[in-house]
């Protein structure tokens, strides 16, 4: 996977589909009618491999093939191993399931009070607004409600999950997510903004969204008011690869921050996407310049037909290492591992203590120089007694 970057390079235009009127390519409405959604689509399009195609064939059973013409615009199609068609496009081995992998690998649906509501840790909750996406990712840790593929009939009970935040005053910070909360309208999302606002108790909202990756026409200047009237809100989007972060989504960005909503991103550490040093440092980079702060690094969730996605461990880890003190600390994301069963999410961190003893911490730095620091005032090891430097 070698990766070499186009630093000033940010895709632009509209790609396959010139003929389009701007109005209606600019029109998320549109982008979403015109998504490809069957095999016979993205054929007329690009030749599908077998794997592929097999695919294709059994994503109806397990997670729904959409993609807006806009993201479908950033797949090289004359490259099988493209890091953004592994991410949309099924392939075969999603129908394979290792006996790691589990339906519901976060046990969501145990720490589920009522419906929508996921009640993990003490002070906040992942509120599930809807089982939509713009566009379905392969590796979604939702499949099991997502799209309804696999008849889960998740009906989100808005009214239920409200009750539920006001009859719970140690929920402090309320995360939207889903499906993604932005394919609501403008009317629906106010409305709920206003109604958890009126929470007093809710100090934090914040949204999950991959919206303005695969459809930054979402992002409009309404929907930027509504989140300047009701903020601050916080989001977190979700981009994989370098490629991924286009002129569209820098606006979309832009105007985001400039309605004064803070962005983070979330990563899934990928096998074939982004599990490479260079492709991460790219990535976190682009992301700054985009005012997005790298939040988390996730190992990939064990969920069935993953095993083709998920990358080592180990490989994270040493990514992280090729990027804390190597480049600016806004770009290093935490790297987690959400724990399978649900014990919620976990720091996997390179390991830069060498050794605690009575008096003293050693640890090593990004160059992998030793240092010790004191644990007890007054008993500090002498500057001379230092451990020298080692390579
Ligand atoms: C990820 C998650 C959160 C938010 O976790 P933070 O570490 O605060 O970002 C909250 N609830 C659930 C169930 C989650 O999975």
């Amino acid at each position: 996977m070698a990766y070499t970057e186009d630093r000033d390079y940010w895709f632009e235009g509209q790609g396959l589909w010139q003929h389009v009127p701007p109005d209606y390519w600019n029109d998320w409405g549109w982008q979403l009618k015109n998504r490809i959604t069957s095999v016979e689509q993205l054929e007329q399009y690009m030749t599908l491999t077998d794997a592929e195609r097999r695919g294709c064939e059994h994503a109806n059973h397990k997670l729904a093939l959409a993609i807006t013409p806009y993201f479908f615009n950033l797949i090289d199609r004359d490259d099988p191993d493209c890091p953004i068609r592994r991410q949309v496009i099924p392939r075969e081995e999603e129908m394979f399931v290792a006996p790691e992998e589990m339906l519901d690998s976060l046990g969501e649906d145990a720490h589920s009070p009522v419906p929508g509501i996921v009640h993990r840790y003490p002070d906040r909750v992942l509120f599930l607004v809807t089982d939509r996406c713009a566009a379905y990712c392969r590796y979604c840790t939702r499949s099991r409600l997502v799209s309804n593929a696999q008849d889960y009939n998740f009906h989100p009970e808005y009214e239920q999950g409200l009750r539920y935040i006001e009859s719970h005053p140690e929920v402090r910070d309320v995360l939207l997510s889903g499906g993604d909360p932005l394919l609501l309208g403008d009317r629906k999302l106010d409305h709920l903004l206003s109604r958890l606002r009126a929470i007093k108790h809710v100090e934090f909202i914040r949204i999950g969204s991959r919206i303005p990756v695969f459809l930054p026409q979402r992002i409009t200047p309404e929907l930027c008011e509504i989140f300047r009237r009701h903020g601050p809100i916080w989001m977190s989007i979700h981009v994989n690869h370098p490629r991924e972060c286009t002129a569209a989504l820098r606006d979309a960005c832009e105007r985001l921050a400039f309605a004064g909503v803070p962005l983070g991103n979330q990563s899934v550490l990928l096998r074939g996407v982004n599990d490479d040093a260079e492709v991460m440092r790219a990535l976190v980079h682009r992301l700054l310049r985009m005012r997005v702060r790298p939040y988390y690094l996730y190992a990939c969730d064990l969920i069935t037909g993953s095993a083709h996605f998920r990358a080592d461990v180990r490989k994270g880890i040493e990514i992280m290492q090729s990027l804390r003190g190597h480049t600016t600390g806004y770009a290093v994301p935490q790297f987690v591992i959400d724990a399978p069963g649900g014990g919620g999410k976990v720091p996997i961190n390179p390991d830069y203590v060498e050794k605690v003893t009575d008096t003293e911490i050693v640890f090593r730095n990004f160059e992998g120089r030793v240092f010790s620091y004191p644990l007890v005032p007054g008993k500090s090891v002498p500057a001379e007694a230092q451990p020298a430097f080692r390579p």
